[in-house]
């Protein structure tokens, strides 16, 4: 589904009304419903009408929608996962619409064939070395797959007989209200789930569902570059599908944990040096070590600010071949304790500095301007 909000889908303002809403997802599921609409893509846009509809006609769903944004909103509610070790619970709730769309069209033109299984999702913490360098990590999946037993039919002798409730057609036919009025409706059979056939002989193992649930190591790629929240998907590896339909799909959204020393800017690392003020003042060469354990010199100019950033070329996360920056910001720390000879030379300082306090003064209003000419050529150069 499109990345269009709900309400741009159903062409109403944010602050619609109740009324606004359903007269709006009215006119548009008359219009492009799949039986009167033959133009491309009138069934997406008819699904897309209808889940809409189904968010903005209920209050709490409409508030948390309102709340977290279209992508955050629609990424949370797919997929079910059913728990399991370390899995936190989670469900779909898009299951309805079949419901809204039964009531306006008397369930004609659904298609009762078999449906596809539903997704799962399932979350991973990596580092964020793992995040920067990728990483392969098996996961413990537990999800349905297909009976061996009687290969997904449900039937022991892998036949099936014509359901007697109601005769094959799949469907039961009843007298319903809606907000349209009473209608002729037709709901899918309980007793062959719409298939309109039953197993011929049940299957012991999976008691006619022609499902099993099963516990399985998958191993999941990470790629290099990774950012977090990202969702990576396994396609076929959600819950089996009924009996000839495809399987879901399992997502992986991967959470990268914090970092003690670099933190993650797009593609670059952030880090941070701490150095002396008369390193500061005098310049120097430090040795920083990137996120993979290397050593790197680094040269710090002389004059530097509190705060600077310097910029290591290649260090930075790795995607596509692109290669970001480790950026190192310099801190500048006063030393709390003075032996009595570093006491003495700042006491030196101190007393020159206080002999040209002019110095001291242009330090403080000197915008870039009208900073002395090499300083700016310094700024442009070694500063990024
Ligand atoms: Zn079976
Ligand atoms: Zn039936």
């Amino acid at each position: 589904m499109g990345s269009e909000s709900y309400y741009d889908v159903l062409g109403v303002p944010r602050n619609a009304t109740e009324t606004d809403i359903k007269k709006a997802y009215r006119n548009l599921a008359k219009k492009y419903h799949p039986d009167v609409c033959k133009e491309p893509g009138a069934e997406e846009k008819f699904k897309s009408i209808n889940e809409a509809y189904a968010v903005l006609s209920d209050e709490s769903r409409r508030r948390q929608y309102d709340q977290l944004g279209h992508e955050n909103f629609t990424n949370a509610s797919k997929g079910s996962y059913g728990g399991g070790p370390g899995g936190a619970g989670f469900n779909a709730d898009f299951s309805g619409f079949g419901d809204i769309f039964d009531s306006f069209f008397g369930g004609g033109g659904r298609r009762s064939g078999p449906s596809q299984g539903s997704d799962l999702l399932m979350r991973i913490q990596i580092t964020l070395g793992d995040a920067v360098f990728g990483v392969q990590r098996e996961i413990e999946v537990l999800h349905t797959e297909q009976c061996p037993d009687c290969d997904g039919t449900g039937s022991s002798t892998k036949k099936m007989a014509t359901c007697p409730k109601c005769g094959g057609t799949g469907q039961i036919k009843q007298i319903r209200d809606s907000i349209f009025g009473q209608m002729m409706t037709a709901s899918p059979c309980q007793n062959c789930g719409g298939r309109g056939k039953v197993p011929e002989s049940v299957c012991r193992n999976c008691t006619g569902t022609g499902r099993t649930r099963v516990r399985r190591k998958v191993t999941v790629h990470v790629p290099p570059g990774i950012e977090s929240r990202m969702r990576l998907r396994m396609e076929g590896y959600g819950e089996a599908g009924d009996y000839g339909a495809p399987n879901g799909d399992l997502y992986i959204e991967v959470l990268i944990m914090p970092n003690q020393r670099f933190d993650r800017e797009d593609d670059n690392l952030v880090t941070q040096y701490e150095i002396t003020p008369a390193q500061a003042a005098l310049g120097c060469e430090v040795e920083i070590e990137t996120l993979d354990k290397k050593k790197v010199a680094l040269k710090v100019p002389a004059g530097i600010s509190y705060g600077t950033r310097l910029r290591i070329p290649g260090e930075g996360i790795r995607r596509r071949g692109n290669f970001g920056s480790l950026m190192v910001r310099i801190i500048i720390a006063t030393p709390k304790k003075l032996s009595s000879a570093e006491r003495e030379l700042y006491e030196k300082l101190l007393a020159t500095e206080e002999n040209a306090p002019r110095e001291k003064e242009q330090k403080r209003s000197a915008s870039d301007s009208d900073a002395p000419k090499d300083e700016k050529k310094k700024k442009r150069g070694i500063f990024k």
